[in-house]
């Protein structure tokens, strides 16, 4: 058959290199290379990798093409995404090209279709991608699927297009560990040529742990706050980033507690941190606690005036804008909040 020119439909900033190993994709990772390394020529045919949202399925299938790609110029690689292969069979249906839309995906040596799942109910495409399947495993020609479900877990796929995803090797892509999360972060910081403080980035790994899109987003947003906000890379500052990412996991921490670790962290009891005193150095640390309580319970202003010291709303709405103020213009009193968000998050 003559060959015609395909574009692959890959992006080259999804390769080996910039996906960081880790246990959690070991498997995944080190299959993909073998494919990579003889495609059509392994035991992993097809290969399905599969797993959650965010954890880098569509950025191996790119890698494994691109080192193909990279290693054998002269093979025809195609990346297309399940919903993308869908619409070209509707389409080939309606325009009388069926026969073209199979000859077409029978030319290809490393055919790549990402995110499988949505061929669930799709009979027809199903149907049509069954004998696809089968021609280009029958000629040795290698096959990589994405899913983000295991075979059994499929729904709504005939069973003999499942019992062919099972031939080969499904690798699963779990959630990184903590040590894999830090690693990703800085791999990420470093390509983007942006130093960050250890404990900031621990404190990402620590609090997003389920998807590395979004690991990658709080980085972002952090350069995003920095560069066009004049922002500084400040605990503060990521800590009201991963919140807007990780929706309702805040610990709720009680008044009680917030008003001993800010006295202890000041060397003082909770009396005088409670007192009527305007010494300085109490007030701020009344205020923090304040400050504290509002951020980190549900506890209305009132509630939290009278459980610290006895306060009305309004001086704990003032303490909370006093927090924010100085926060900003003094770095003294930001180490105390950086301090203090770390006592009590950690
Ligand atoms: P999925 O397809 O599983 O939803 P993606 O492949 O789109 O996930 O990955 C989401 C983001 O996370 C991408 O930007 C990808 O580059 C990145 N990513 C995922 N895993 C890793 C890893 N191990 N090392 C580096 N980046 C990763
Ligand atoms: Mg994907």
């Amino acid at each position: 058959m003559q060959k015609v020119k395909i574009e692959s439909q890959l992006n080259p900033n999804y390769n080996f290199n910039n996906f960081v190993e880790g246990d959690s994709n070991r498997l995944a990772r080190s299959a993909g290379m073998a494919v990579a390394n003889k495609p059509g020529g392994t035991s992993f045919n097809p290969l399905l990798i599969y797993g959650g949202v965010g954890l880098g399925k569509t950025h191996i299938a790119h890698a494994i093409g691109v080192d193909i790609k990279d290693k054998y110029p002269d093979k025809t690689v195609l990346y297309i995404s399940s919903e993308k292969f869908t619409q070209q069979f509707i389409d080939s249906v309606k325009s009388n090209t069926r026969n073209d839309f199979i000859h077409f995906y029978q030319m290809i040596d490393v055919l790549i279709i990402d995110d499988v799942q949505f061929l669930s109910g799709k009979t027809g495409t199903q149907d049509v991608f069954f004998h696809i399947f089968n021609h280009l495993h029958q000629n040795g020609k290698q096959v990589i699927l994405t899913s983000d479900k295991a075979p059994v877990d499929m729904q709504d796929i005939e069973q003999r297009l499942l019992s062919r995803f099972k031939w080969g090797l499904s690798a699963e892509l779990q959630a990184p560990d903590y040590e894999t999360r830090i690693s990703i972060l800085q791999n990420k910081l470093f390509r983007d040529g942006v130093e960050m403080p250890e404990d900031i980035v621990e404190y990402i790994a620590k609090n997003i742990k389920s998807n590395v899109r979004e690991l990658e987003g709080v980085i972002i947003s952090m350069i995003a706050q920095a560069s066009f906000n004049r922002r500084e890379y400040t605990l503060e500052l990521a800590r009201q980033i991963v919140d807007k990412f990780v929706k309702n996991t805040k610990k709720e921490v009680s008044i009680d507690y917030i008003q001993k670790v800010v006295s202890k962290y000041f060397d003082m009891d909770v009396a005088t941190l409670q007192s009527k005193t305007r010494k300085r150095h109490i007030v701020q640390a009344r205020q923090l606690a304040m400050f504290f309580a509002k951020r980190m319970t549900k506890s209305s202003l009132a509630s939290i005036g009278s459980q610290i010291g006895h306060r009305d709303h309004a001086t704990v709405l003032h303490a909370c804008k006093t927090v924010d103020n100085l926060t900003e213009t003094d770095k003294q009193f930001r180490k105390y909040v950086d301090d203090l968000t770390k006592k009590l998050t950690f």
